[in-house]
């Protein structure tokens, strides 16, 4: 369960991200954040995995205040909640099996687990083939698969997706949104901020709609705009 309780968030620059914003979200659910840019969503997702603090209200996950986690507390948490961007993130010096490996790596899990996992999180993103690949010769929805395949490797109960689409065709994009769904059938909670009408219409699923630093709406099954 992921809570946030009258949560803002104030820039340093008196810049306010969100206003006192409360909700929850139930393990398995698939919850579409959307709004205009600058509306507070990637603010939303960097307070779950503490890479930002809110100025004021708690944001729970699981009971746990991740707001006081310590540092050596922080890894545990970033495990419990894979993440992905429109840029990929991938490590460029390394292939496709190597990314994938690494997240397992710094996780400290065992070098037969790690032979084990790999395969069966390339074989879910379908990319066995390309496994010696390096990220340079990957089309923009291959290296998003990567991408996904590292963050659900270490079997998160959430995955956050910060505009994973932003830089794909239509072709692409729905095969990460099918992969989306694949990911939440298997159990994991999926969140994904996106700025796309068609994908979340689609989804047919849960919509939280952000504008300047406020919740707007959020409904069951939601459209991307108001009907
Ligand atoms: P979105 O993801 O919906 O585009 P953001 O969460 O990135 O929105 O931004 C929300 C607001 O917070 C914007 O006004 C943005 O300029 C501001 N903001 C985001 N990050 C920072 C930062 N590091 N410092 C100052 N202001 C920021």
């Amino acid at each position: 369960m992921i809570t946030f309780d009258r949560v803002s968030k104030i820039y340093s620059d008196s810049s306010i991200a969100l206003q006192a914003v409360s909700l929850q979200i139930r393990p398995r659910e698939f919850v579409s954040l959307v709004g205009p840019s600058g509306a507070g969503k990637s603010t939303l997702l960097k307070l779950l995995i503490a890479e930002e603090f809110p100025s004021e209200g708690r944001v729970l996950l699981d009971g746990t205040d991740v707001t006081t986690l310590t540092v050596r507390e922080l890894p545990y948490l970033r495990r419990r909640v894979g993440m992905i961007f429109q840029d990929y993130k991938l490590l460029v010096g390394k292939t496709v099996y190597e990314n994938v490996a690494f997240a397992m790596e710094a996780a400290g899990r065992k070098e037969r687990e790690i032979a084990e996992s790999v395969p069966e999180a390339l074989e879910i993103v379908d990319l066995v083939d390309k496994r010696n690949n390096f990220p340079n010769e990957l089309s923009g929805g291959e290296k998003q698969r990567v991408a996904i395949a590292r963050a659900i490797i270490n079997q998160p109960d959430v995955l956050m997706a910060d505009e994973p689409t932003g830089n794909l065709d239509p072709a692409n994009t729905w095969e990460i949104v099918r992969l989306l769904e694949k990911v939440n059938e298997l159990g994991t909670t999926v969140l994904l901020a996106t700025h796309d009408r068609e994908i979340v219409n689609y989804l047919d699923r849960r919509v939280i709609s952000l504008e300047r630093g406020k919740i707007v709406r959020d409904e069951e099954k939601g459209k991307y705009d108001r009907a």
